[in-house]
């Protein structure tokens, strides 16, 4: 399981940390295949974790620069930039569990009746994008820290796994309902997909910067995934000893740009017989909208429809809902 590429969370550091876990790190040092160059674990930044005595596993996860990039195209107020920042930090952590390259994870908020009527997040090869379109009066008169009912009404939040090598395609429903969209998945991966799961999300505004965390457990008794959910109990007695740990980390923990991410784990955990932080995924702002593929989706819509489009300078506009990109498209380019 371990590979050169994996990282060993207090092999690390070990003269810091000799003294008191001193047969650990000599125990974990045999581990290490090769040599990893540093990578700096403090922001944008995805790493996974396992703790195999307990059969737990899951990612952590920190975003700076990534969502200022994300809002910048944007001119959200507060509360909206605190859930999009969030979501984008569950799409991170969700996004980096896809064993594929080419993998896709989406996160997308149906809604009825609520302040926000779409969001909409992506993850592809370690790029996010996300937005959302919501009503700005209705959300101005909301409290500081609105429940998810409050922004979203009555709201589903899909989850789409997509993996186009193996043609794996899966999707879950999630209530929106809670505090914030943290407990939300947390929710539906315990109850719905019976895996023991911890989700803590947490987003904040320094100065004019925002940084957001996430961690994300799993019990996985197996080990193998595809075999978890034919064998794993709800009260296995590993469990409430993980989520206790990890429910322990702090919203400010999580945000901490100068807490580095593999320190925090080992913060949390380090009273455990063994734990590791494995190979890390540096995150990034992307979108995929460009003129041929705006053109493409066009191409698509009824002749009728399309004529309907073009504005008074005899051109169709589309602008990219993700990063406010505008294109100006010739109607006679779609003529097929
Ligand atoms: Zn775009």
């Amino acid at each position: 399981m371990m590979s050169g590429s994996a990282n060993v969370c207090n092999g690390s550091k070990p003269a810091i940390r000799g003294d008191a876990a001193g047969a650990v790190v000599a125990r974990i040092s045999l581990s290490y295949l090769s040599f990893m160059p540093a990578v700096e674990l403090l922001t944008d930044v995805a790493i996974g974790v396992a703790i195999p005595s307990r059969n737990a596993r899951g990612r952590i996860a920190r975003l700076a620069g990534v969502v200022d990039s994300i809002l910048a195209s944007h001119q959200y107020p507060p509360v909206i930039e605190k859930l999009l920042a969030e979501a984008l930090t569950l799409t991170a952590l969700l996004g980096s569990l896809l064993k594929e390259p080419q993998g896709q994870l989406t996160l997308q908020a149906q809604t009825e009746g609520g302040a926000i009527d779409l969001m909409v997040c992506d993850y592809l090869g370690g790029e996010l994008r996300g937005y959302v379109r919501h009503d700005a009066e209705r959300i101005a008169a909301l409290p500081d820290e609105p429940t998810l009912q409050q922004l979203f009404g009555k709201g589903y939040l899909a989850i789409t796994f997509d993996q186009p090598v193996s043609d794996e395609r899966y999707q879950g429903i999630v209530p929106l309902e809670g505090r914030n969209i943290g407990e939300a998945a947390q929710s539906y991966f315990s109850q719905s997909e019976q895996i023991p799961s911890l989700v803590r999300l947490a987003a904040e505004k320094r100065g004019e910067h925002w940084f957001a965390g996430g961690l994300l457990l799993q019990h996985l008794p197996e080990g193998e995934e595809g075999r978890e959910r034919l064998h794993t109990r709800l009260d296995h007695p590993d469990w409430p000893h993980v989520a206790i740990l990890g429910g322990s980390v702090k919203a400010e923990e999580l945000t901490d740009p100068e807490l580095p991410l593999d320190d925090l784990i080992w913060r949390l955990f380090h009273d455990e017989e063994e734990v590791r932080t494995l190979a890390a995924v540096k995150l990034g702002r992307g979108c995929r909208c460009d003129p041929d593929y705006v053109r493409s989706v066009i191409a698509r819509f009824p002749a009728e429809e399309r004529e309907a489009m073009v504005g008074d300078d005899g051109l169709i506009r589309v602008d990219c809902a993700f990063c406010s990109s505008s294109f100006s498209i010739e109607p006679k380019e779609l003529s097929s």
